[in-house]
């Protein structure tokens, strides 16, 4: 499931587009000051964020700017008057749309659905930034080194979890599995790609529900693995 970050001092707002969003099945929370607001944002865990411009503390340009230096989240900005429209365009900021009060909010969910889809099909084949990947139930935090499945640790070894990032920072993308025992391994052991199949089976043993049927390490016959997304 999407989470969304909501950025919006005016309560009824913020709780109407909250409820339209998570009728449409997404995770969605809220923020009703810029400061806060902003703080939230840059632990990097949401996958969208709707960012009004007038807010108390910081306002939503410098909070949009701050973002874009540290991730390529999509970002929504919600205006009430053309000059912020002109402001968000002339300054540059990288938001990745724009939205006029008053609106519906059914459009509000067709640009967060179009923006989320987009930003996925940009990301298929582009490593993961920040400090945390999440994919469906499984989080790694990579500050900590720390792999959670839907909130219970995993207890990978130091190779099965640079494994593990590895493949699930490039989501979809198909690795060799000599390009992964070089890549992990490197010169330090000579071992073979047959490394790679023992740890990932092991892997899959800490990380899916069923390792017979993984959910996230797919094999491809004859060539490696990928993280499906
Ligand atoms: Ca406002």
């Amino acid at each position: 499931m999407k989470s969304i970050l909501i950025i919006e001092d005016e309560r009824a707002i913020a709780e109407l587009e909250r409820d339209y969003l998570e009728s449409h099945g997404f995770i969605v929370h809220i923020e009703g000051r810029g400061d806060t607001g902003l703080q939230m944002a840059l632990e990097g865990k949401y996958d969208l964020i709707i960012l009004d411009v007038m807010l108390p503390k910081v306002d939503g340009y410098e909070i949009c700017r701050q973002i874009r230096s540290k991730y390529n989240t999509p970002v929504l900005m919600v205006t009430s008057k053309k000059e912020e429209i002109d402001k968000i365009r002339g300054l540059g900021l990288g938001a990745d749309d724009y939205i006029t009060k008053p609106f519906s909010p059914s459009e509000l969910v067709a640009r967060v659905k179009a923006h989320l889809a987009r930003y996925d099909r940009l990301t298929a084949d582009k490593p993961i930034l920040g400090q945390l990947v999440q994919i469906r139930g499984l989080l790694i935090d990579k500050q900590a080194r720390r792999v959670t499945i839907h909130d219970e640790e995993a207890m990978l070894t130091s190779k099965e979890y640079e494994l593990l990032l590895l493949l699930a920072s490039h989501p979809n993308r198909v690795f060799e599995k000599e390009e992964l025992f070089e890549r992990i391994w490197g010169l330090e052991s000579n071992g073979d790609a047959a490394t790679v199949t023992v740890h990932i089976r092991r892997l899959r043993e800490k990380i899916e529900h069923d390792p017979s049927k993984p959910q996230y390490i797919e094999t491809i016959w004859g060539v490696g693995y990928r993280f499906k997304v």
